[in-house]
């Protein structure tokens, strides 16, 4: 049965006549324009970019093989989580479900809307906790988050067990697939032509190593993008970050990434054979969360060493942990060289 994605739009967003720009009432490219009151003067930036980003997302369709008219380009994917609780959440009405422990930013952006968030913590091993997630839901629930790779706990759910969500629950399951690229596991982007209510996030933030330029996307049907469309700022993604974003797009990251994957396993043997590391949980991303004897004196002592990972210790379900991103070899060997030095001070 296909879902009518648009019984859980928001009213206002339902019935709001979106801003149109100088450029999407006119679209011819040559011509003298005087229709936006931009500077005439040739600078590389005096015209304002294209609000529909038809370029880069012609360039990032072909990468990503979907369809043009199923991808959004935000400000981050952080805009792309913004934006789809402005779509779909009434404040103080709507609620959401996510799941936990996970990324922050689902959290805080929920808040910032007040709009309630209902987190989930994961089952055994950080599984997946299908049963607890749909006994969340009420009829006020519009969305649920997950994110596959999970960040911080490493691990990708089965895909067998998010589409259970996505078949069973009406309203938008967005899928955050921030670490997709160092995963075994293929991307839920090729589910959306069939799932009008799925939405996956990714971005060009970690293994495109573009998290400077701020560009992140969302996968999903026609009108779900549309929506979106409609609610971000018409000119979100600015000129310099696309001319930028298009000619790194170019270059592959294959063996950057493999390098990644190679060097998690290296640092994730290493640090079985430390007496500090109680255990190392799998990963499908570009980080490993290790749960180490005393975190809080492993975190201080790393940045004594003028080494900064991630203290997880007081997020719930990560108690002992230290979120550790894989960098370059010389910098992992500094990383495990340093760890065996706090083993043996603390042995001494
Ligand atoms: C890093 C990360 C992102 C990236 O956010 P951007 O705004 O695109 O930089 C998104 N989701 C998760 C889970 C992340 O860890």
């Amino acid at each position: 049965m296909a879902k009518d994605i648009n019984k859980y739009v928001r009213e206002c967003i339902a019935r709001l006549t979106p801003y149109s720009t100088a450029r999407d009432e006119y679209q011819g490219e040559l011509g003298i324009f005087l229709d936006a009151n931009e500077s005439p003067y040739e600078n590389g930036y005096n015209r304002y970019p294209d609000p529909h980003q038809k370029a880069l997302k012609g360039q990032i369709a072909a990468l990503k093989g979907v369809d043009v008219e199923n991808i959004f380009i935000g400000n981050g994917s952080d805009e792309a989580i913004d934006v789809l609780l402005r779509v779909f959440c009434e404040p103080r009405e709507d609620n959401v479900v996510s799941i936990a422990p996970s990324y922050g930013m689902y959290k805080v952006a929920a808040a910032i809307n007040d709009v309630e968030i209902r987190e989930v913590q994961l089952g055994e091993e950080f599984s997946l906790p299908v049963r607890e997630i749909l006994a969340a839901i009420d009829e006020h629930t519009k969305m649920i988050f997950l994110c596959s790779p999970n960040n911080p706990t490493g691990n990708s759910f089965p895909r067998a067990q998010m589409m259970q969500l996505v078949e069973q629950f009406d309203g938008v399951v967005v899928v955050d697939e921030a670490y997709i690229d160092f995963a075994e596991v293929q991307s839920l982007s090729s589910e959306i032509a069939m799932h009008p209510n799925l939405v996956v996030l990714q971005t060009m933030s970690k293994a495109w190593a573009m998290a400077g330029l701020r560009v992140g996307l969302a996968m999903a049907s026609k009108r779900v993008v549309e929506l979106m469309s409609e609610v971000k700022y018409p000119y979100n993604i600015n000129v310099a970050t696309m001319q930028i974003v298009s000619e790194l797009l170019r270059q592959p990251i294959d063996d950057k990434v493999a390098e990644i994957k190679q060097q998690r396993e290296v640092v994730s043997k290493a640090l079985q054979a430390s007496a500090v590391v109680k255990k190392i949980y799998p990963s499908d991303a570009n980080f490993l969360l290790v749960e180490v004897v005393d975190a809080d004196a492993v975190y201080d002592f790393l940045i004594n060493k003028g080494i900064i990972v991630r203290n997880r210790n007081r997020v719930k379900g990560c108690k002992g942990c230290l979120r550790l991103t894989i960098g370059k070899p010389e910098e992992n060997e500094a990383l495990l060289k340093s760890i065996s030095e706090y083993e043996k001070s603390i042995i001494r």
